[in-house]
This record gives C-alpha cells, sequence and structure tokens, in this order.
C-alpha cells in the first residue's frame, strides 16, 4: 500500500536524522528520543514506566538510556511530593537548550516550511485522524495530548481539571503527552 511506504519511509528518514543529530552531541537516536518525549510528557508520564512503555523497550534498556541522560545533565531526578515512590525525569535547561536546537531537525523543518498554510493544516488533520483511526482500532489508546482526552474537562478561563485523576490541570498541561489519555468518542 502507498500509505505505508509513505510513512515507512518518512520514519527511516527521521531514525536516520536522530542518529546524525545525536552524533553532534554523543547521544544515541533512542536516548535524544527518551529526552524529546518527557520534554512533552506530563506529570503521571515523565517517569521510568512512561519512557519504558512509550518507546516499547526494555526496563533495563531505558534504565541505562536516563541514567546517561542524568549523568550528561540533561535530566534530573524529582522525587514525588505526594507518592515516595514515585520518581519524576524533569528534562533540564540544558537538555531544553538541546532539544531546541535537534528537535524537529533541520530536514523536517525545511520540508514543513515549505508547504503553504493550507497544506500544513490539511497534512496534521489527515495524521490526526489516521493516527486515532489506527488507536481506535487496535485498542491503543495510551499516550495522547491531553487537552483532546475524554476525561479532560474545561472549568474555566485556561483552567482543566482531569476527571480520571481528579486533578486539576493548567493550559500548559492541556498540550503535553499524556499515559493515562483515552480518546474522546
Ligand atoms: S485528562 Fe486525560 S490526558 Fe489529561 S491528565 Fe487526565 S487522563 Fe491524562
Amino acid at each position: 500500500m502507498l500509505l505505508h511506504e509513505y510513512i515507512e519511509r518518512i520514519s527511516r528518514l527521521l531514525d536516520s536524522e536522530a542518529r546524525l543529530i545525536g552524533s553532534d552531541y554523543n547521544l544515541q537516536p533512542i536516548q535524544l528520543n527518551a529526552l524529546n518525549f518527557l520534554n512533552r510528557a506530563n506529570r503521571y508520564s515523565n517517569t521510568l514506566q512512561g519512557v519504558t512503555a512509550y518507546l516499547g523497550l526494555t526496563k533495563g534498556t531505558v534504565s541505562q538510556t536516563l541514567a546517561t541522560l542524568e549523568a550528561k545533565g540533561f535530566i534530573k531526578k524529582i522525587p514525588d511530593k505526594n507518592d515516595g515512590r514515585v520518581v519524576h525525569l524533569n528534562v533540564t535547561r540544558a537538555g531544553q537548550k538541546l532539544l531546541s536546537k535537534a528537535m524537529p531537525s533541520a530536514t523536517v523543518q525545511s520540508a514543513w516550511e515549505g508547504l503553504e498554510d493550507k497544506e500544513q493544516k490539511q497534512l496534521i488533520e489527515s495524521l490526526k485522524q489516521l493516527l486515532t483511526t489506527m488507536q481506535k482500532i487496535n485498542g491503543m489508546n495510551g499516550f495522547g495530548v491531553c487537552g483532546t482526552c475524554r476525561y479532560n474537562q474545561k472549568i474555566g478561563e485556561k483552567k482543566f481539571f482531569c476527571e480520571l485523576t481528579q486533578e486539576n490541570l493548567s493550559q500548559k498541561d492541556t498540550e503535553l503527552l499524556c499515559r493515562e489519555h483515552q480518546l474522546a468518542c
């Protein structure tokens, strides 16, 4: 199928871009991808378990990846205020600086900027629809953007509430990835 070929080819190109960019910072693509995920993950997802589930790798591999990121000063472990068993992995300023240079890659950025506004909107809409449909078919709803979740309720100007965790959410929270995400019907 033509669609599959395009997605696969783009995916391979992104992999090779990540390898190239990572080499500039002495990072493997997996380390760069983990860092990028943590920068976009919410407080329920920026943990060892969250990274493991998102990348679909073993806990051992992810632990090593995170240890490297921590040793290089790109992430910092912060214990949860309410639950001593949970440790959050926060991206440091150095990590954010790296990501702002590396993600998206110059190639992706340049290809994106070559599209008209209308084409960009259409492409995003089509990809969103494709992802949503695929998630519905295979039942894997996790890791969506909070603002599109069925549990997300708007309770005021720039104020939101998570019906699952029973906690308030900020505007910024609604833009982050969450492992508990459930698509709105
Ligand atoms: S509303 Fe959904 S996506 Fe947002 S924090 Fe709650 S469970 Fe996660």
